[in-house]
């Protein structure tokens, strides 16, 4: 088995979170609507999963609406956010380095009529509350700026951005799939309006997600049918699915505090290994603003083998990742989240993505430290410091 440091594009499903959706995959398999016993069993498992997530959160169960993927979740938060805006209120304002659950979607907008405002991220990987308030329009509908980027770690400053944001009277959405289970999120405190999670990335299972709608914020469905989820979300509830984020979130809010200092020392560990083993290594994002597990690193003049270091690593038993697993098709091209914190395009090939999670241990981090530098050394021998400069 691999040693899987690849934790941002997907966690292992803790053992834990199988157990408690086991019966739900085999005996409980009624319909949630159905009025029978059976169906109200799983009626009641949904509504569990729901006050589990909402605990997490410090949110209301009935401000939970289940969906099929953090994507789903960001689709609907936006779409729905602008179908419902008042007339006028066509402005919408989001980073350039959001997920493409995000960006594809303003695309998407922009083609239908909303007027789209990227703000810039800075050198650390952060978007600045003032950038923000610059921004601002009176007829600005939405904000949405993420919780924490995908590719750099990077935790940006929410309650700030939100208070901001609530300031001009908008509504504020943060895709919070990085963050949840990994940061403290009170949503009885922050002014977020909605809110994105998906169940893969705290240890749950994948193809299950939710937006968080503050109780009294309109949104208009994507999906139409049956009524489900408050009318937000139509179709036959995912029970098992639904169960296992709930599960994962219980799981979370009993050990996230303890595991994100443990993370913290084992992701400073590696990267003091790494920046003492491998000169020209140089960490990319805020040293500190980030999440606990997640480590970007650059190689000086090596940015364009990032890929061929990605498959010696694979080669030599480690799972990492160049940027995101959801632009695999784009691996070799430019990652436009460094390019929007200023990288050249040279250098924007360069990251080495390394994001660890619950079952991460001090051994594995040993052996990566011990099998990264002549792995790195070897290709420096392929890439000229001249090219390096261009
Ligand atoms: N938003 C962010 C920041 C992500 O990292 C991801 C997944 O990589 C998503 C959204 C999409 O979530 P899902 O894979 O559940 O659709």
């Amino acid at each position: 088995m691999a040693i899987y440091f690849d934790h941002s594009a997907t966690t292992p499903v803790d053992p834990r979170v199988v157990e408690a959706m086991t019966p739900f995959q085999s005996d409980v398999f009624a319909n949630p609507s159905s009025l029978h016993q059976a169906g109200r069993r799983a009626r009641q498992a949904v509504d569990a999963a729901r006050a589990q997530v909402a605990a997490l959160l410090n949110a209301r169960p009935a401000e939970i609406i289940f969906t099929a993927s953090g994507t789903e979740a960001d689709n609907l938060a936006l779409i729905g956010a602008m179908a419902t805006a008042p007339a006028g209120l066509n402005h919408l304002i989001t980073s350039a380095f959001e997920h493409p659950a995000i960006l594809e979607t303003c695309q998407w907008l922009e083609r239908h009529g909303t007027e789209v405002t990227r703000l810039p991220v800075d050198g650390d990987g952060l978007v600045a509350p003032e950038a923000l308030r610059r921004s601002l329009r009176p007829t600005t509908r939405l904000v949405s700026i993420m919780a924490a980027n995908n590719v750099v770690g990077t935790v940006q400053p929410i309650a700030e951005l939100a208070a901001v944001t609530r300031a001009a009277g908008a509504l504020f959405h943060t895709d919070a799939v990085q963050a949840v289970g990994k940061l403290p999120l009170d949503l009885a405190v922050l002014p977020v309006d909605l809110l994105s999670l998906s169940a893969h990335k705290l240890h749950g299972p994948k193809g299950v997600g939710a937006l968080f709608v503050r109780d009294g914020v309109a949104v208009a469905p994507l999906i139409h049918g049956g009524g489900q989820e408050r009318g937000l979300r139509s179709a036959t509830e995912n029970v098992a699915g639904i169960v296992g984020l709930g599960r994962a979130t219980v799981l979370a809010a009993a050990e996230r505090a303890e595991e994100a200092s443990r993370l913290v020392g084992l992701r400073d560990t590696l990267l003091d290994g790494i920046t003492a083993a491998c000169p020209g290594a140089y960490l990319i994002g805020h040293r500190f603003r980030r999440l606990p597990g997640h480590l970007s690193v650059g190689f000086a003049g090596q940015e364009g083998e990032a890929i061929k270091l990605l498959l010696a690593l694979d080669e030599a038993g480690f799972a990492v990742s160049t940027g995101s697993a959801c632009s695999a098709a784009h691996a070799a091209e430019p990652s436009y989240v460094l390019q929007a914190m200023g990288f050249d395009p040279f250098r924007a090939r360069g990251a080495l993505r390394i994001t660890l999670g619950r079952f991460t241990t001090g051994e594995e981090i040993a052996r990566f430290i011990e099998v990264l530098p002549p792995i790195v050394a070897s290709l420096r021998g392929i890439t000229s410091p001249r090219r390096a400069r261009r």
